[in-house]
């Protein structure tokens, strides 16, 4: 990636009209200021392209919008992304016009991320991925200047990092689901998709082959509680870990019955974003699913992790397709988890950084500062 080509803060419109030389010539400007003792943020959009296309339930996606983001703070530079799954509302446009708004020239200490994240609410709610963006890029930035990791600084043990899961899909093609399963190989973990066609013939295809944990993910997928408690039953005896939002994420009284009677842990991804959506998630489920680009960022997700060990709550850490940018900084979180579904860059094929590894199947965090990133 040319830094030269990012584009400099404010110029949304800039960014649809104007030639490439001109952003260029603005960018090489700003550097040129040097030291300055405020923060310059900068972004560009990226998009992800996926070695396989994603099936969905009604259509498939070949590739995933992102953005790129920068600060930088004397001469240093911190690192950040937002993904943008389309479900989740966000887009380039919208990120690029969030972050356009944010003049964080007017904060001159880059470990003031409490305020930076109550500057930004009042810019405008919501924008979860774009507010991500500059939180991870705060941390990345925070941590080379502290010249620590921040696992470290939140004084977590890598040594306690779980297994990832690695994602698979159903294919009705004996012979190309049979390829697929040979790719899960190195992982200690299995993650299937369900609530559509195919739930169980996923699973017993899976079992020809192998007998690794497998998680389950229903998306909302399963409409009445007593065909989800019969999932539940049936996924027990075939040695699968928890089932992630089973039911529609409005229907809490009855996941909180399915909860009750459930072999297997239940775990709310849809049904939660924020931190106070934890305590609420709490009366029907027995875990939740973080992820960065729901949580506006690290700062939130280990308060969120923190607050759920504290009600009594299983930890899952999960992504989006993303570069290892936004991967590598979920994972310095991933010590407190119990488990891990950071595949997310492994998914792409343009991944522009390197960062943490899958080594063994185990989540491995590295020594390098902040959220432990090179460049490619
Ligand atoms: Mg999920």
């Amino acid at each position: 990636m040319n830094r030269r080509n990012f584009l400099k803060t404010g110029m949304l419109g800039a960014m649809i009209a104007a030639s490439p030389i001109s952003l260029s010539a603005l960018d090489s400007a700003t550097r040129a200021a040097g030291k300055s003792g405020r923060l310059n943020l900068s972004f560009r959009p990226y998009e992800l392209q996926l070695r396989h296309a994603f099936n969905l339930a009604r259509n498939q996606r070949t590739t995933t919008p992102g953005v790129q983001v920068e600060i930088e703070y004397d001469g240093i530079v911190g690192y950040g992304e937002a993904s943008m799954p389309p479900y989740l509302g966000e887009s380039v446009a919208s990120v690029c016009e969030f972050l356009s708004k944010l003049d964080l020239s007017q904060f001159s200490d880059p470990f003031r991320i409490e305020d930076i994240h109550e500057y930004m609410e009042k810019v405008a709610p919501n924008n979860r991925a774009a507010k991500a963006s500059v939180d991870i890029a705060l941390h990345d930035l925070t941590g080379k200047i502290m010249n620590q990791p921040w696992y470290k600084i939140w004084g977590l043990n890598p040594d306690n990092c779980p297994n990832t899961s690695f994602t698979i899909s159903y294919d009705a093609n004996p012979e190309e689901m049979r390829k697929k399963i040979e790719e899960t190989a190195p992982y200690k973990v299995v993650k299937v998709k369900m609530g559509l066609d195919h739930d169980k013939e996923i699973v017993e295809a899976l079992r020809r082959y192998t007998d690794v944990p497998i998680c389950v993910d229903a998306n909302q997928g399963w409409n009445n509680k007593e065909k989800a408690l019969e999932m539940c039953h049936w996924l027990a005896e075939r040695n699968c870990l928890f089932v992630e939002q089973p039911m529609d994420k409005a229907a809490i009284d009855d996941t909180a019955w399915l909860r009750e009677r459930s072999p297997l842990p239940i775990i709310a991804d849809e049904f939660l974003q924020r931190l106070p959506d934890v305590r609420r998630a709490a009366q029907a489920y027995d875990g939740i699913n973080i992820k960065l680009m729901k949580s506006t960022g690290m700062h939130e997700a280990y308060k969120m992790a923190v607050l759920a060990r504290a009600l009594g709550m299983k930890v899952m850490l999960g992504c989006m397709t993303e570069t290892s940018c936004a991967v590598s900084a979920a994972a310095q979180l991933a010590p407190m988890v119990d488990w891990a579904d950071l595949d997310g860059n492994l998914l792409i094929a343009n991944d522009i950084f390197d960062g943490m590894k899958i080594v063994d199947g185990k989540v491995t965090l590295n020594d390098r500062p902040g959220i432990g990133v090179v460049k490619a």
